[in-house]
């Protein structure tokens, strides 16, 4: 072989466009909708006089050939779950509008899913698990001893009890931002899950760097809406009494939280289904 021609394929591999494996975009799936409470019912600074519904939403993550979902929204045995194990005196907040779940949405559009990570394991996040038998589901060990110990309206034992495939994921000590425990999933950066305890003891947020510009961070339920962060104020009670496992704790989390604002940095909780709107839904890739 000529010397131009090595040359000139070494040049090729130089030139050619950068795997489509380091690709990153998300969709948000939403599978259910509560009815419009007031807002003061949601968050402490929100008003008695304008009212929001909530969304719950599994979140379809691709990077390269990789598809995993983050939360799982409600899942076909829902409503079952929740006539099973949902306690009457909660059963008018906690109602809810049930869409297509995450397995149907996707199953409609050819996409396996082979892993689950989890912000955390309530209810309203863990249903759709059991309609994926064949995928991991990672949690950290101490999110999944709280799973085991806590009990309705916050953990449903139908869905505990479920034959799901359990992982534990360990969130090493290595600091990320203003959170003191992370794990970067893929090692390029790209999809970062970081420790927020206080709402679970096991609860996890994670950051999608798109690109350095367009960043997300998934905080799950540390907060319930964005303008938590902006008005520094909490849950409402008594909600946060019912939810929140470690208040002191959670509070802290929102500052951390807080810290972690950033100039392209999209804040996405669990259920600000303001938010969510704003991004779209699946099939509608944020990319
Ligand atoms: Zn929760």
């Amino acid at each position: 072989m000529r010397l131009s021609s090595i040359l000139a394929g070494a040049l090729l591999c130089l030139s050619l466009p950068a795997l489509a494996d380091d690709k990153l975009r998300f969709s948000l799936i939403r599978t259910a909708t509560t009815k419009p409470v007031p807002q003061a019912m949601v968050t402490a600074s929100g008003s008695w006089f304008s009212g929001d519904p909530s969304n719950h939403v599994a979140v379809l993550v691709e990077h390269g050939q990789q598809r995993f979902l983050f939360d799982t929204g409600l899942g076909k045995q829902a409503e079952q779950q929740f006539k099973q194990d949902m306690p009457y005196w909660i059963r008018p907040v906690m109602d809810f509008q049930l869409g297509k779940p995450a397995r149907q949405q996707l199953d409609e559009a050819g996409i396996e899913i082979q892993q689950i990570y989890l912000s955390h394991t309530h209810w309203d996040h863990l249903s759709g698990a059991p309609d994926f038998p064949e995928a991991k589901v990672y949690a950290q060990a101490e999110e999944q001893l709280y799973m085991r110990m806590d009990s309705p309206p916050r953990v449903l034992p139908s869905q505990a009890n479920a034959p799901i495939r359990w992982h534990q994921l360990p969130l090493p000590e290595k600091t990320y931002g203003p959170f003191q425990r992370s794990l970067d999933l893929y090692g390029d950066g790209k999809v970062v899950l970081v420790a927020i305890p206080g709402h679970t003891p096991g609860s996890m947020g994670m950051y999608l760097n798109v690109s350095p510009e367009r960043r997300y961070l998934f905080v799950g339920d540390a907060i319930w809406r964005v303008r938590e962060v902006a008005d520094h104020s909490y849950k409402a009670w008594p909600a946060r009494a019912i939810v929140d496992h470690d208040c002191q704790q959670t509070r802290a989390g929102i500052e951390m939280i807080r810290q972690a604002q950033a100039p392209g940095l999209t804040l996405i909780p669990a259920h600000d289904t303001g938010v969510h709107d704003a991004l779209g839904y699946f099939p509608n890739w944020i990319e």
